[in-house]
């Protein structure tokens, strides 16, 4: 069979950008490339992966899981079912945090990312912010392999810790950055993000709030004088998570931004004497 065969194949039962993108990555080219080898052959075990990676798709995978990657901040991280598929929105978070960064530190600082998943934000800012030192903690040993293989491929030199959130971690860091899970139970998500990524880094108890209570309970023992804490939070949680800050933290300026569609979906907790300074 050729590419082409393969092509009007795939195109019979899935979105034709879809099957382009399979078959692509499986020849190692990129979509406009394979089009100048429309009449190659494609080796057979390349058509049983590629038929394969088409019913995966056929029977409700995300497309990230069945190619095994995603991009993220321009670049490539590898996913699969035990963590998260990284969302535009993160890159929304990960890009003011590091300008906030940015305006407020000149020097090397230390930065963890609560419950990492992928490590796509804190692989991130350690490739952005290369002075600093990033831990990347996870509860989950999946996930941390995951997070393992992206920094390897990105050369990000980043300390892995297996944890749940700071609960045993001493360190004190300059910035605290976390996409924790933050789903009510029983909220009502896309099916296809409810069957197939992993709960554990969706829900967060009833009210959706557990992790940043978890979180913010401990957080002023793993702070600096100086610091950042950024969170990822759910459109309507702003108004419970400002309070929760205002219950557990001193001296801080709260700053909530939306997405780009409007939506609240980020919480910048930035210490008053670092505004002042
Ligand atoms: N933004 C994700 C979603 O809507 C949820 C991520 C999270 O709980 N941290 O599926």
């Amino acid at each position: 069979m050729t590419v082409e065969d393969l092509l009007v194949e795939g195109k019979s039962s899935i979105h034709s950008d879809h099957a382009k993108i399979l078959l692509a990555e499986l020849l190692n080219l990129n979509p406009l490339e394979m089009l100048l080898h429309l009449d190659d052959k494609v080796e057979n075990d390349t058509i049983t992966k590629y038929r394969n990676e088409v019913r995966a798709l056929l029977n409700g995978k995300p497309l990230q899981y069945v190619m095994g990657y995603t991009n993220f901040y321009g670049n490539k991280f590898i996913v699969n079912e035990s963590v998260l598929i990284p969302r535009f929105e993160t890159e929304e978070l990960v890009e003011n945090l590091i300008n906030y960064i940015n305006k407020y530190f000149k020097e090397s600082i230390d930065i963890i990312d609560l419950g990492t998943g992928s490590g796509a934000i804190g692989i991130t800012l350690k490739k952005k912010i290369p002075l600093s030192n990033v831990d990347l903690l996870d509860i989950s040993k999946d996930a941390l392999e995951v997070a393992k293989k992206n920094a390897d491929n990105m050369n990000a030199e980043v300390n892995l810790i297996e944890g749940d959130m700071l609960e045993s971690v001493d360190k004190k860091y300059d910035v605290i950055v976390s996409n924790p899970p933050y789903i009510k139970t029983g909220e009502e998500i896309e099916k296809i993000v409810e069957k197939n990524e992993p709960h554990l880094a969706l829900y967060a108890g009833e009210d959706g709030l557990l992790f940043y209570k978890k979180i913010l309970k401990k957080i002023n023992k793993n702070l600096k004088d100086k610091f950042i804490v950024a969170f990822e939070i759910g459109s309507d949680e702003k108004e419970n998570v400002i309070k929760l800050v205002n219950k557990y933290m001193k001296d801080v300026t709260i700053i909530p931004k939306k997405d780009m569609s409007e939506k609240d979906r980020m919480i910048f907790i930035i210490s008053n004497n670092l505004i002042n300074e």
